[in-house]
């Protein structure tokens, strides 16, 4: 048996009324003037008043796109920069946690962002000194405030880049399940089948890491039981808290590694501007029976896990029962765009680790077959 490296997050608040702790935490860490990282949506929210209430001298950018931008990052380091901030607050979805992530990473880092891109082991140049970061989360999908990447939309080449070193990862998560409770249907849907794809793609992903295996079975099992729940009866607190640590369970287990869902779905959303986790649900069950000959005894503790059946049957029922539509056409994706998100797909890292070595072929087949 050959060598392995585990580690584990950060600190975690966990529960309803977490998020009330902030000014304790904040001024526990010397931070008295925060750049507030959200979204132009989340900031018109009362889940936003209350955030900002928490921390009255924090300066506010809301500049966040859906799919986070290098632009955007750069506007928000100039942010930080013009205020003298010292620390960070990212208040949202994948979208703002992420985007603050990576202007922690600028504000102290001289490289282009490009040249941190994990596919070129950037990693490597991101050193410990960056300003302390608070995640606070407002969905129950990314998990983005326990991980230790960003995702963001490179300038020269339009492509999600991802951007991940341990430095990144936040010095503390706040994960208050009752800034969900108004979270839209649509949304709640699509960031909880993020959740629950990301235990699902890491519990079958190659590579040796029973810690992250049993958090990813259990945490499958969490979102498959919890997400019909939440989204037959929205602010119940005990479910949506259930699904709120679902998705930190997913994002610790993907630290072992997601696959092809993952890479399929990114193109989806920074061609076509398709909102992450939709995109991921509709792939998922196409992807799953792609990878069966590889990863059958993996599929089956799964199947044991939500009661029996076949998985890729199982998925497309979930998705029925959360109002996710079964194809890619659905939401408006165009048949002519797919060679080009094949292309795309094929570069991105995510489907390195896939239970089935796959091809840019083999990517465009399960586009269409998906479409
Ligand atoms: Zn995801």
């Amino acid at each position: 048996m050959s060598v392995s490296q585990f580690s584990f997050p950060t600190t975690i608040l966990f529960g309803p009324g977490a998020a009330a702790r902030l000014p304790e935490e904040l001024s526990k860490r010397g931070i008295s003037r925060p750049l507030l990282v959200t979204d132009a949506g989340l900031a018109r929210t009362p889940v936003f008043d209350r955030v900002a209430g928490l921390a009255p001298g924090a300066v506010v950018f809301s500049a966040v796109a859906p799919n986070p931008t290098e632009r955007n990052v750069l506007d928000g380091v100039a942010c930080y920069r013009q205020n003298q901030c010292d620390g960070i607050v990212g208040l949202g979805g994948g979208s703002p946690l992420d985007a603050a992530k990576a202007i922690r990473l600028k504000v102290t880092h001289e490289l282009p962002l490009a040249d941190y891109d994990d596919l070129l082991d950037g990693g490597n140049r991101i050193s410990a000194n960056v300003p302390p970061y608070i995640a606070i989360a407002t969905t129950s999908g990314t998990g983005s405030e326990v991980s230790r990447s960003a995702v963001i939309t490179i300038g020269a080449t339009n492509r999600k880049t991802v951007v991940f070193s341990p430095h990144l990862i936040p010095v503390l998560a706040i994960a208050d399940p009752e800034l969900t409770l108004d979270l839209p249907a649509a949304l709640t849907a699509g960031t909880g089948m993020d959740a629950f794809t990301h235990n699902v793609e890491a519990y079958i992903a190659r590579g040796y890491h029973p810690l992250c295996d049993a958090i990813a079975l259990a945490g499958a099992r969490l979102a498959w039981e919890n997400l019909p729940r939440v989204m037959a009866d929205p602010r119940g607190v005990e479910a949506r808290s259930q699904m709120m640590m679902a998705s930190l369970m997913g994002a610790i287990a993907f630290q072992k590694g997601l696959g092809a869902t993952h890479s399929l779905a990114h193109p989806l959303s920074s061609d076509c501007g398709m909102h992450h986790g939709t995109a991921n649900a509709v792939l998922l069950p196409f992807v799953l029976e792609f990878n069966r000959p590889a990863a059958g005894a993996r599929m089956a503790d799964l199947e044991a896990q939500f009661g029996g059946g076949e998985i890729a049957a199982l998925v497309r029922d979930l998705n029925r029962r959360v109002g996710i539509a079964p194809r890619l056409r659905d939401y408006g994706v165009d048949e002519a765009a797919l060679p080009a998100l094949a292309g795309k797909a094929i570069q991105d890292g995510c489907h390195q680790l896939n239970p089935r070595p796959c091809t840019r072929e083999d990517l465009l087949a399960l586009y269409l077959a998906a479409l």
